[in-house]
């Protein structure tokens, strides 16, 4: 038995029924171990089984009230999983999918993510398995006060700060700030990715999408490519996709799709400014289908239930969720000779898929350093809601570049391979990102 394989044993005996949580702590455990079982003291202090058990999960009951007056009960949970290196900080997510697992898995990549931009945060992530879609406004804004009435116990400016996620963007942030602020009787940052008029950064919502075409934009000057003439399949439209996509246009490259849980729309001859504006207006305010893009314009074709993998493109972004990129979408786009993948959501790529990227020459770039750019403005909103200033949107751009071009020079110093040749992303970012946490943890003692 490897130490890998006795390291998962162990893991999933102590955590049976979450795959996700397992999928996510075997990927790091297989890029870093020859790495750690180099570093006596980490081994010694046990780093690694620290490191993957939180330091606590807040578990709890939402009871709310339906338009119709029916009384509704959601479980939701808070995953506080390590603080060595800064508060806790990471997104609430609102989605039927939500379990334990899923929280797990994401508070986990929390911490790698969040060392590596360079910023004091410790790693965690939270939400509820209710579902915004469908519900009214006041709905929302029911189960947001009744959600933040617990969790307002548990957060704070230095000890946890949310953020928003799948299912939870400026509206529901607003709804659970504004009863943070009520219950506390104080005005501090202890969420972020709140509206620019109450503190809120500039450019908070585009801030992912926008760093993981930063960060593709490095990764392919780093290999001797430029972005500009590339072609670019995205999935997913929520806020990651649209912004990557906007960031993509600007930059010269033509974006093949999006997409959405019921299908993905194909752009005949690249998206552009008009299309891209729909989708912003469609997504964010009326809450419509991709499916619409196809009837609104010509060269515009919707294909239900299906993913854009099969598109051609030069590379891939997916936007969306966790594991929708799996082995049969990956031949699909090694085929069409893809030669990069930057992921925008946490997670997409699954092992097998992963593996055939590497075997395949691909290069893939894991969301925990390619999506890091919306927790690195999220850091910048705690900064500047501490100091009570706001930075012009150029300042905070300029922030974000440097931070996005850090993050690609921490991987490819940790995930160079001997030969020179391609970087490994995956060793990289996980060994950077590990170091600096197992470094925190050993000065602090056995605790
Ligand atoms: P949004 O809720 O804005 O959008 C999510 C998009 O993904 C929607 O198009 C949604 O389609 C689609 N989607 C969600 N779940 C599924 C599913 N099970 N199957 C198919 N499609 C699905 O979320 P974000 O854009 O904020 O987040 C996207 C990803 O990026 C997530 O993995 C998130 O964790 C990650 N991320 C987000 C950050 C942020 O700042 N927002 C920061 C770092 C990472 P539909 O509307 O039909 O459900």
């Amino acid at each position: 038995m490897t130490e890998i394989d006795q390291f998962m044993a162990g893991l999933r005996k102590r955590n049976p029924n979450e795959s996700e949580f397992q999928q996510a702590v075997e990927e790091v455990v297989q890029s870093v171990m020859p790495w750690y079982l180099d570093h006596q003291d980490y081994r010694q202090s046990q780093i690694l089984e620290r490191l993957t058990e939180p330091d606590r999960i807040i578990i709890f009951r939402v009871t709310w009230e339906t338009d119709q007056g029916h009384v509704r009960a959601n479980r939701a949970w808070r995953v506080q999983f390590n603080n060595s290196i800064g508060p806790y900080k990471g997104g609430l997510r609102f989605h039927p999918t939500v379990t334990q697992s899923v929280l797990k898995f994401l508070g986990f990549e929390q911490i790698f993510k969040n060392s590596l931009t360079g910023l004091p945060m410790g790693g965690a992530k939270g939400g509820s398995n209710f579902n915004p879609r469908d519900k009214s406004d006041r709905e929302v804004m029911r189960f947001c006060q009744s959600m933040m009435t617990e969790l307002h116990r548990h957060i704070g400016e230095d000890v946890d700060v949310p953020a928003g996620d799948i299912g939870v963007g400026k509206r529901e942030i607003s709804y659970l700030f504004g009863q943070y602020t009520r219950l506390e009787n104080r005005w501090v940052g202890a969420m972020t990715g709140k509206d620019t008029s109450f503190g809120g950064s500039a450019i908070r919502t585009e801030a992912t999408g926008y760093g993981c075409v930063y960060f593709c934009e490095n990764m392919l000057n780093h290999h001797g490519e430029d972005l500009a003439g590339k072609s670019i399949v995205i999935s997913g439209s929520g806020n990651v996709a649209r912004y990557a996509a906007e960031k993509a246009i600007e930059k010269g490259a033509k974006v093949m799709t999006l997409s959405d849980s019921g299908g993905f729309v194909e752009f005949a001859h690249g998206m552009n400014r008009e299309q891209l504006e729909f989708a912003h207006v469609l997504k964010e305010e009326n809450r419509g289908r991709i499916s619409e893009m196809a009837e609104q314009f010509d060269g515009v074709k919707f294909y239900a239930d299906s993913d854009p993998w099969g598109v051609k493109c030069d590379i891939a972004m997916p936007c969306a969720t966790q594991n929708e990129l799996d082995a049969e979408g990956a031949r699909l786009l090694i085929n069409n000779k893809v030669m990069a993948v930057c992921e925008g959501a946490n997670m997409p790529t699954t092992a097998p898929a992963a593996g055939l990227f590497k075997k395949n020459g691909v290069l893939l770039a894991p969301g925990k350093a390619s999506n890091a750019g919306g927790v690195a403005v999220s850091g910048l909103e705690q900064s500047q809601n501490a100091m009570r200033i706001s930075w012009t949107r150029e300042e905070v751009n300029d922030r974000l570049q440097n931070i996005m071009r850090e993050i690609h020079e921490r991987c490819v110093e940790h995930g160079s391979a001997s030969d020179g040749q391609q970087v490994n992303y995956i060793n990289g970012a996980n060994i950077s990102g590990l170091k600096k946490v197992a470094d925190a943890m050993l000065g602090y003692g056995v605790m």
